[in-house]
């Protein structure tokens, strides 16, 4: 029944039922959700998930996985099963098409493009209610790292300006098929609704945070040098001479709308 997990999809199939049992525990699926899986594989997460909500969409690139799954999920519930790539999947025209405010995410990643699939779901915030995957632990890691930490940096910048992030629990390499080389952990992020939100334009945010990390060892007035000169950073209200691994996010939100303002 089971087909051979292809490493080029990042596929590590969940089969530990304590931890499934925790995720879906986790996620508490409800008949009014509009849940959406990203990568269901073989449905380790997508039957217990299916069974509480009675519906479910699914989000898989292989092919070869999707008819098992549907013959799987048939009599558990309404299963609908997208053949893509999800960083190609638009999450704002799926919620307005499906004329749900918002959608519900989860998933156990492919670790291969964690983190593009995080940056792609922090563009749809607004239509996404919350959101639960599984990763590497050392991205859980960095996404809810505070300043000063050796692993904050960008990622931790741009989550925790659009979501809340809650680490919730680790998942050991054996409760995979096959295990992967590296500890997993499950994290709940749960986007801060918009009028909370920030105003600096997001391109600017993103030059900002992407040039001061870039250089992390030097000092802002440095590593900020093609987009701000130390007046403008004093103007934001940010020590030229400080590091960008000592910034709390709203430091560079402040940044950003110097920088737009000079744009
Ligand atoms: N949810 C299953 C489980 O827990 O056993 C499978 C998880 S496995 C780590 C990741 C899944 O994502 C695989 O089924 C893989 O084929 C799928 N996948 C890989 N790249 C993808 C992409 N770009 N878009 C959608 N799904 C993808």
């Amino acid at each position: 029944m089971s087909a051979r997990p292809k490493k080029s999809f990042g596929q590590h199939f969940l089969h530990d039922r304590h931890y499934i049992d925790s995720i879906v525990r986790a996620i508490a699926p409800r008949r009014e959700d509009f849940l959406v899986e990203i990568g269901p594989g073989e449905g380790a997460l997508t039957l217990p998930l299916l069974a509480a909500a009675g519906k479910l969409t699914a989000i898989e690139l292989d092919t070869e996985l999707i008819p098992g799954l549907r013959e799987r999920a048939a009599s558990v519930g309404e299963l609908h099963v997208v053949h893509a790539d999800v960083l190609k999947v638009d999450f704002s025209a799926m919620a307005h098409s499906h004329g749900v405010p918002r959608l519900r995410l989860a998933g156990n990643l492919p670790y291969y493009i964690s983190s593009p699939i995080l940056f792609h779901c922090v563009e749809h915030a607004p239509a996404i209610q919350d959101m639960h995957f599984m990763l590497q632990k050392e991205v859980v890691e960095r996404m809810a790292a505070a300043p000063g930490s050796k692993v904050y940096g960008r990622l931790s910048v741009m989550l925790q300006l659009a979501c809340q992030v809650e680490p919730l629990f680790d998942v050991p390499p054996e409760a995979f098929r096959p295990p992967p080389k590296v500890e997993s952990a499950v994290v709940r992020l749960q986007p801060i609704p918009r009028h909370e939100l920030h105003d600096a334009r997001p391109e600017h945010l993103y030059a900002v945070v992407k040039a001061a990390f870039g250089q992390r060892r030097k000092t802002l007035a440095n590593a900020l040098r093609q987009l701000l000169d130390s007046e403008a950073i004093r103007r934001a209200d940010v020590d030229p001479r400080a590091r960008a691994e000592m910034l709390a996010p709203a430091d560079f939100v402040r940044l950003a709308k110097v920088y737009s303002s000079l744009a």
